[in-house]
């Protein structure tokens, strides 16, 4: 069913709830990652030109009940110098004072909601508070891409009670990415996948198979899979109770005729301690684990990406945050972001964060600001905060 654009709506004059992803990182109050707000930019702007009297409101952080830690104020500052005039935040996201400043709120002006999160009917996706939220609003808009995969109150439930409603600038710009990938996606068809855990991607592979050319598989989770193919691993980390999955996954890939490329090199320690002594291995010794793909596989990785049309990446493919082990993930993303004529698509979360910075990245087709939502996407999931905007 369809979903509508922003620009789609009449707003001069309305009362508009934005349902935002400010679910930014911080540190002792500030904000370390501004990406997920600058992304939103362009949604809030074009609201505030229509004459709309713009309601923002997000989560941050998993608050266990209101604490000052995970208040949204350092968001609301960060808003008023990005649109060069103030955005007042409101104590709360519900109540008699907030709802007095949503009526006094002119057109052409933003106000902050509270941390949606402050109440656990948010996530209980509780009507009585759904209804609440959406009291003095006559239309939603959902920017929120990064909260897609969860039915809230503020992705889901608020639409029974608001229903003029439309998808900001850039959860379009993410959907029209994903739909790439899933959709008549241009072949040759390449994932990319990594991170800790095979658990955590077993849906996306099992999708995958039956769409993609080729799966090459970095991170931690290939030692799983090379332990299911027989070989030595070490101490690297390792799902035992997952090798006869990737077995399964070995033989579903086959009879697909989909490659399942693994790593042939590795980056070995002893530990994951800071500071570790390194070596190049094609054998992983004993005592050693793996951290990072060796400089075989970047250029195994490479040469299956040339000439792909479609490639999807998510997970990096080491111990990123170490640098000793970050070189894997740079080197094959570098390669990626200079590839022509292919459509790249990061997955949020980790691998957004290790490329985050580095100035190829801007040469990606996207970049996705919702890790989980992109995985569950993958996986064929419908996203219940996209259903929701359904008209
Ligand atoms: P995920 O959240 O599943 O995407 O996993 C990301 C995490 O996996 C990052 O913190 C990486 O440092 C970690 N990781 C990637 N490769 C390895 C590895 N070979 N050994 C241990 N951790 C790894």
């Amino acid at each position: 069913m369809p979903i509508r654009s922003i620009k789609q709506l009449a707003l001069n004059g309305k009362k508009v709830l934005v349902r935002c992803d400010f679910n930014v990182p911080l540190e002792a109050g500030r904000i370390t990652d501004a990406n997920r707000i600058d992304a939103s930019l362009d949604t809030i702007r074009y609201l505030l030109a229509e004459g709309a009297a713009a309601v923002l409101c997000s989560h941050l952080g998993r608050p266990k009940e209101r604490t000052t830690d995970l208040s949204l104020k350092p968001v609301a500052e960060y808003l008023s110098q990005a649109l060069g005039h103030k955005v007042t935040l409101a104590p709360d996201c519900i109540g008699d004072i907030t709802g007095r400043m949503v009526v006094d709120l002119a057109p052409g002006h933003a106000l902050l909601l509270e941390n949606l999160r402050f109440h656990p009917e948010e996530e209980a996706n509780d009507r009585d508070f759904a209804h609440e939220l959406a009291r003095g609003k006559q239309v939603y808009v959902n920017d929120a891409f990064g909260t897609a995969h969860r039915a809230h109150a503020s992705t889901a439930g608020v639409t029974r009670f608001i229903t003029e409603r439309a998808a900001g600038f850039l959860m379009l710009r993410e959907l029209e990415a994903l739909r790439a990938l899933t959709e008549n996606p241009a072949h040759p068809y390449v994932a990319i996948l990594g991170g800790a855990k095979v658990s955590d991607k077993i849906g996306v592979i099992r999708n995958l198979i039956a769409k993609v050319d080729a799966i090459l598989i970095g991170g931690a989770m290939a030692y799983t899979f090379l332990r299911a193919q027989g070989e030595n691993v070490g101490k690297s980390r390792v799902e035992e109770d997952k090798i006869d999955l990737a077995r399964e996954l070995l033989a579903a890939a086959v009879k697909h005729n989909v490659a399942i490329v693994l790593p042939i090199d590795h980056v070995v320690a002893e530990s994951i301690e800071p500071g570790p002594t390194v070596a190049i291995a094609r054998e992983i010794p004993a005592d050693r684990m793996g951290l990072d793909i060796g400089p075989a596989t970047v250029a195994e990785f490479v040469e299956r990406l040339r000439g792909a049309k479609t490639v999807v990446w998510n997970g990096p493919l080491g111990l990123f945050e170490t640098p000793e082990f970050a070189h894997g993930t740079l080197a094959v993303g570098e390669a990626l972001a200079n590839l022509d004529g292919v459509m790249s698509v990061i997955g949020g979360g980790d691998t957004a964060a290790a490329v985050a910075g580095h100035p190829w990245a801007a040469r990606f087709s996207h970049i996705s600001t919702g890790g989980g939502a992109t995985l569950e996407y993958l996986e064929g999931i419908e996203l219940p905060g996209v259903k929701a905007l359904e008209v």
